[in-house]
């Protein structure tokens, strides 16, 4: 099976790369944009398209004319063609919010995006290869497997000033699949992550708060400040600090609790949630985009792959809580959140909220995977 990987290591350019790469998040974004006027402007004016090729063609015209294009990686400016291309399909198919906007200097991400074509790219000992930039120190901090193909890179830098970049490998997964001795189902719970239908649940740690705490303080006197002050723009570079040590304490700590499962577990369920929408139906706002449950199924996801096993999403609308994991029957009455724990009035069994959702999360995904087994035997 042919399975892709990414890895983000960090990166340390010289000055002279630095500026290089400030350059090219500069051309990326002008194309970016030139191109997202063209087509605006066709569209306003006879209602047609302008189609990724024809941009691309029209790039080499403009390159002659804004001959520092020519000073940066050509598949980067390329890739930037792509991404508008991409904008303006999801905004078609509606899966993105709005029509696509221009990026300007301040908002928009300091990165880009290119190819590995021919073997520009190389990770060597200590550097990365990169078109145009030469060599990078790089600090890789895991080996990667001889047969693993380097597909793409992605540069950034952090608003603190760092500087990355994201590989994308592609190879051929050899794990043979397990029997599934050890499933388990997991409940997405706030403000812990999940209950497991073991038990287990998991909570963020105490020093995790705490960052996020600070950060919190932090972001309230930078509020208060005078925008564009020196004293503004100090505190500006304290928060993003303090922005990335929550995201990397938060990152190492789903890869711990995802490992764990992964080495436990054999299968394990968990609902399909659509976070964006939960947040905005329920109010809960910032606490459950930045809860991390996205990033930690996405974990969990292939570390059980890498080991044979298997995470299956079961629908959404799937009434986890609401089925009495002992006898079957579904009592409507335990919807409302607040009721924490339960008792079954047929079966005369007695619940803890989550863990009998989990339970029944469990046993969806196990029913869900002998359908897909049948169907793909027979
Ligand atoms: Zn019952």
């Amino acid at each position: 099976m042919i399975t892709h990987r990414a890895y983000e290591f960090r990166i340390y350019p010289s000055r002279d790369q630095q500026d290089l790469i400030a350059r090219t998040f500069g051309c990326v974004r002008l194309v970016y944009n030139y191109y997202l006027a063209e087509k605006k402007q066709r569209y306003e004016e006879s209602k047609a398209t302008l189609s990724y090729t024809d941009c691309a063609k029209d790039l080499t015209r403009l390159k002659k004319e804004k001959t520092f294009l020519k000073e940066v990686d050509s598949i980067a400016l390329q890739q930037s063609l792509r991404h508008l291309d991409d904008a303006f399909t999801g905004f078609f198919k509606r899966e993105k919010s709005g029509y696509p906007k221009f990026k300007s200097k301040r908002s928009s991400r300091r990165s880009y995006s290119t190819v590995c074509v021919n073997g520009n790219i190389r990770l060597e000992d200590g550097k990365i290869r990169l078109p145009k930039l030469g060599e990078v120190r790089i600090k890789k901090h895991r080996e990667i497997p001889e047969d693993w193909i380097l597909k793409s890179v992605t540069v950034k830098q952090t608003p603190s000033g760092k500087y990355f970049v994201s590989i994308l490998f592609e190879y051929e997964s050899q794990v043979e699949k397990k029997e599934v001795e050890r499933s388990a189902g997991l409940d997405y719970s706030m403000p812990k992550l999940f209950v497991s239908s073991d038990g287990y649940s998991c909570e963020y740690p105490r020093f995790y708060r705490k960052t996020e705490e600070k950060l919190a303080r932090e972001q309230r006197k930078l509020s208060k400040m005078e925008k564009g002050s020196s004293n503004y723009r100090k505190q500006k570079l304290v928060v993003a600090r303090l922005h990335e040590k929550v995201a990397n304490q938060r990152k190492d700590f789903l890869h711990k609790e995802s490992l764990k499962l992964a080495q436990m577990y054999d299968r394990i369920s968990i609902e399909d949630l659509d976070m964006k929408a939960m947040s905005k139906a329920l109010h809960f706002g910032k606490s459950v985009h930045d809860n991390g449950w996205g990033m930690f199924t996405r974990m969990l996801e292939y570390k059980l792959q890498d080991r044979g096993g298997q995470l299956v999403k079961i629908d959404k609308w799937y009434p986890s809580s609401q089925i009495c994991s002992g006898c079957g029957c579904i009592h409507p009455e335990v919807k409302d959140l607040n009721v924490r724990e339960w008792f079954c009035d047929w079966c005369l069994e007695y619940h803890d909220r989550d863990i009998n959702a989990a339970v029944n999360i469990r046993e969806e995904g196990s029913r869900l995977r002998r359908e897909t087994e049948m169907r793909e035997s027979a």
